[in-house]
């Protein structure tokens, strides 16, 4: 499958990598097939360093251009989402098998998030008058960091992505954008975007590759290194990095919990939890990973669950009725399997799904796709893989709890610290909860959440900084002190 949308991304490619070794191509597949979409060129580390300096030396200019006319060219990209949503959500899906309707919301949604830049933009950047007594003044003004480095990840690249580029671009800083390689016609079709909303080429410029190509952006001199991804890669990232002494925010991975406490509406928690769990084939950061119910409710709350789940649609991604599509990476079916086995052999029992849906499967378009069952795991412990590491796929582990200390204390024994969710008629008891979760965010009686007005943020393993709401703007510029005596 190479549609034409796509035929036009991969010829946008060729011209803007300025590369040496022929050979070097990256290949594209389908994950609902298994089959090759196409083949794309890769940079190398010489065209890696033609690119940065080219962009340090287009950043003044891009700095000294007026905000006004920077925000323009964002508004026009933005409208450009609107006005290709449709293309552009195909070449998300092909490439990713997320489910088209949650590429075209995905794709709808993020107008919402520049909207909030452009909005904000002049806030974050004004100076801040802090003391006049007459003969001294201070203040503090904003500038640009330079040329940023934005290695990102495939699960949401249009969210991801313009987490961190809009706002860098808006504060005035030139950008790498290295798209994951399971989503680089998307990072193409990003990059065609802005160029075609008036984005200077060497303001914005696409680095295309893998962690190797990665790693060779990160040997160059950079002002920030913006990355979203896997604990394990934040860590090579951050080493990287470290060198540099250069600004480094870490987006990573999560095994956020939800608690159900004994005054909650089982039913409806039930179904929220559901899709906060298995939404975007449970590839999310901020997925729900792992449940706990409070005995009171536990029986309905399973009931409703299980119901729920088994309804959800799984199958070829490109259908609108589909909400569950294939893993993106083929290499994830292995960790699912494995954290399946692991917490059957120490005593879970398994209520739905856990295998690989095979070739013969209606629900596996083509054969080679990669589904896998969803999955639904109860009498789970903290021994378990399935309740400490991060799955991502549509597998869960739901674990009945006596008390509301006790659901605190298995909450916050993790690694990872990104979001936590608690349901309760009581504000009071979601409020004494959420205020001792270890989290970025909190949710009272919602999740798999992010506002524009808020800072998205990570602790412990989930993350170094923040990216959205004021500070996810002023994330992108260095303060300047002024200490300013008249006479
Ligand atoms: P990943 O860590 O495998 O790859 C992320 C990016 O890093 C890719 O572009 C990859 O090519 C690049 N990379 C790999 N090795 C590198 C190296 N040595 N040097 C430089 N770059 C290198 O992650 P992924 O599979 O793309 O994304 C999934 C992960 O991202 C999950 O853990 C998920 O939770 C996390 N995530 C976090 C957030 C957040 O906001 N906190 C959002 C989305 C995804």
């Amino acid at each position: 499958m190479f549609t034409t949308h796509e035929k036009s991304i991969v010829a946008l490619a060729a011209p803007s990598t300025a590369r040496h070794d022929d050979d070097a191509m990256l290949t594209i597949t389908n994950p609902a097939t298994g089959k090759l979409i196409t083949q794309v060129p890769t940079d190398d580390a010489e065209s890696v360093a033609t690119k940065v300096a080219r962009a340090r030396a287009a950043q003044p200019g891009w700095a000294a251009t007026p905000l006004s006319e920077r925000k323009a060219t964002i508004q026009r990209f933005a409208d450009h989402l609107v006005q290709n949503q449709r293309a552009l959500a195909e070449t998300l899906t092909s490439e990713v098998g997320k489910p088209i309707k949650q590429a075209l919301g995905e794709i709808g949604a993020v107008g919402q998030r520049i909207a909030f830049f452009l909005d904000h933009v002049e806030q974050a950047l004004a100076v801040q008058q802090v003391f006049d007594d007459g003969a001294m003044r201070e203040q503090i003004t904003r500038e640009p960091l330079g040329v940023i480095a934005n290695i990102s990840a495939w699960n949401y690249p249009y969210f991801v992505g313009s987490n961190v580029f809009i706002p860098a671009l808006l504060t005035g800083n030139c950008v790498l954008y290295k798209p994951s390689e399971h989503a680089t016609l998307t990072g193409l079709a990003i990059t065609q975007a802005l160029h075609a909303a008036g984005v200077p080429q060497d303001v914005f410029t696409c680095v295309v590759g893998a962690g190797d190509v990665g790693a060779a952006l990160l040997a160059q001199r950079l002002d920030g290194v913006y990355f979203t991804g896997s604990y394990a890669t934040g860590v090579k990232i951050n080493q990287a990095a470290a060198p540099k002494l250069a600004r480094v925010q870490l987006e990573l991975g999560g095994k956020d919990p939800a608690y159900v406490c004994a005054d909650a509406d089982a039913h409806t928690s039930a179904l929220g939890l559901a899709d906060g769990a298995f939404y975007n084939t449970g590839q999310s950061c901020c997925s729900v990973e792992r449940i706990y119910v409070h005995r009171d409710k536990y029986d309905v709350f399973m009931q409703s669950f299980v119901t729920e789940v088994k309804g959800f649609v799984v199958g070829d991604p490109m259908s609108d009725a589909t909400y569950i599509g294939p893993l993106t990476r083929a290499q994830q079916l292995d960790v699912l399997r494995d954290q399946v086995q692991d917490a059957i052999d120490k005593g879970a029992t398994l209520l739905l799904g856990g295998k690989r849906i095979g070739g013969r499967d209606p629900r596996n378009p083509a054969g080679d796709g990669y589904y896998f069952e969803p999955t639904v795991l109860t009498n789970v412990n903290h021994s378990m893989k399935l309740m400490r590491d991060e799955s991502f796929g549509p597998i869960i582990g739901i674990q009945r709890v006596d008390s509301d200390d006790e659901a605190l204390t298995l909450m916050n024994d993790t690694d990872y610290g990104l979001t936590a969710a608690v349901y309760t008629k009581s504000r009071d008891t979601a409020e004494r909860l959420l205020a001792q979760l270890n989290s970025g965010s909190v949710y009272w009686n919602c999740c798999d959440r992010v506002s524009p007005r808020l800072p998205w943020t990570g602790r412990k393993h989930s993350g170094i900084g923040s990216t959205l709401s004021l500070e996810g703007l002023r994330a992108f510029t260095q303060p300047k002190a002024w200490h300013l005596r008249s006479a």
